[in-house]
């Protein structure tokens, strides 16, 4: 589909109440835009969203050509109250009810059997749909007002680290989409958990702030799409259409580097002693201290992703600093590695990805 330019209205909102929110007219206009077929990004509580109507055809086919994104790739449909997915979804398994219980609203995704009335444009042609409940008010009161299911995904431009503040947004989407809702930096930085629940064991396409250890008390057993830890090779078919493209991708050369904390720091330590061009090592708050020690080099940025205490922290500011590599222009990025329990193991999936990886053990 050829892209129009157009203007983007963009709208602040810090009202944090539903009822409040219900009202506002910001959310009333955005509300209009969505179900008469246009495009508003607005926060979550995961990253920014890109919605539109998910139930007609030919808005959800503008997502695709505002993002560039593969049109075999499906959204995910956000819902504001779980009744909502009888509309939209068929065959729905008990532990379906167990999750959305114990995990809704909040950064889960759960992946159903679709119904006809969703069109192949928000499923990317599949028999299945992949539904959320966010826990962020704006992004719930619009989807109340505006009465559809809303597909959203993430509103960066395809390939790009998704955006965490309404700046990423505008970076990407201005002149593409109407709206941006601007309601802050968003609380958890990475995308939702997403879980297929059309097998006959829950399996986990995407790791997020639900995590796998958080979804196997509720599930007993889950599988892991091999997707996640993983490259595939080219005839492997990841579970989450959208897994198997570069993603997050900074502009410069990333690599991940893993081993020994001692040995970590040396190689660092060697890498800004020598380096003749512009690199950014990204590490920890604990280690800021002895790198700034080994000198001074104009060609080396050290930076941060947080406290190694606070990985929640570390998964907020991991596509900010992808973004910040970007403005830096440097040509080479140096990312230090994580434990993969927890919230790690969304932190090491877009990493990894984000560094097609690339990894290195020292
Ligand atoms: P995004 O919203 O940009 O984070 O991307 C949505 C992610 O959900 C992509 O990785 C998609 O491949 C995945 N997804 C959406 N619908 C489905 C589905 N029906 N089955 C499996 N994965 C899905
Ligand atoms: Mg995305």
């Amino acid at each position: 589909m050829k892209q129009e330019i157009k203007e983007t209205i963009v709208k602040k909102i810090e009202k944090k109440d539903l009822k409040e929110l219900y009202q506002d007219s910001d959310i009333k206009l955005a509300a209009d835009i969505i179900k008469n077929g246009g495009l508003v990004a607005f926060p979550t509580e995961t990253v920014y969203g890109l919605g539109a109507n998910a139930l007609m055809e030919e808005a959800a086919k503008k997502i695709y050509a505002a993002k560039g994104r593969p049109s075999d790739n499906p959204l995910i449909v956000h819902i504001s109250k779980v009744e909502d997915v009888w509309h939209i979804a068929k065959r729905i398994p008990h532990i379906f009810y167990e999750l959305a219980k114990k995990f809704w609203p909040g950064p889960m995704t759960l992946v159903l059997k679709k119904k006809e009335i969703v069109p192949d444009a928000t499923s990317g042609g599949l028999d299945t749909v992949a539904i959320r409940l966010p826990e962020n008010n704006i992004a719930r009161s619009l989807i109340e007002v505006a009465g559809v299911p809303v597909a959203a995904p993430s509103a960066n431009t395809s390939g790009r680290p998704s955006p965490t503040r309404a700046s990423h947004v505008f970076e990407d989407m201005n002149g593409r989409i109407d709206m941006i809702i601007d309601g802050g930096a968003v609380g958890i930085g990475v995308e939702s958990t997403i879980v297929d629940l059309t097998g006959d064991i829950p399996t986990l396409l995407r790791p997020g702030a639900i995590t796998l250890e958080m979804l196997i008390e509720i599930c007993g057993e889950v599988e892991v799409d091999p997707a996640i830890e993983n490259l595939l090779s080219n005839s492997e078919a990841p579970k989450a259409p959208g897994m198997k493209y570069k993603h997050y991708a900074p502009k410069a050369d990333m690599r991940l580097i893993k081993g020994n904390e001692n040995d970590v720091l040396d190689y660092l330590r060697s890498k800004i002693k020598k380096a003749d061009h512009g690199i950014a090592i990204l590490t920890i708050d604990e280690h800021l201290k002895v790198l700034h020690s080994e000198g001074k080099n104009n060609n080396i940025k050290i930076l941060s992703l947080g406290s190694i205490m606070d990985m929640e922290s570390i998964a907020h500011n991991l596509f900010d600093v992808l973004r910040q590599c970007d403005e830096l222009g440097v040509s080479e990025i140096i990312s230090e590695s994580f434990d993969e329990s927890g919230i790690g193991r969304a932190i090491m999936n877009r990493l990894k990805k984000a560094a097609g990886f690339n990894i290195i053990d020292v």
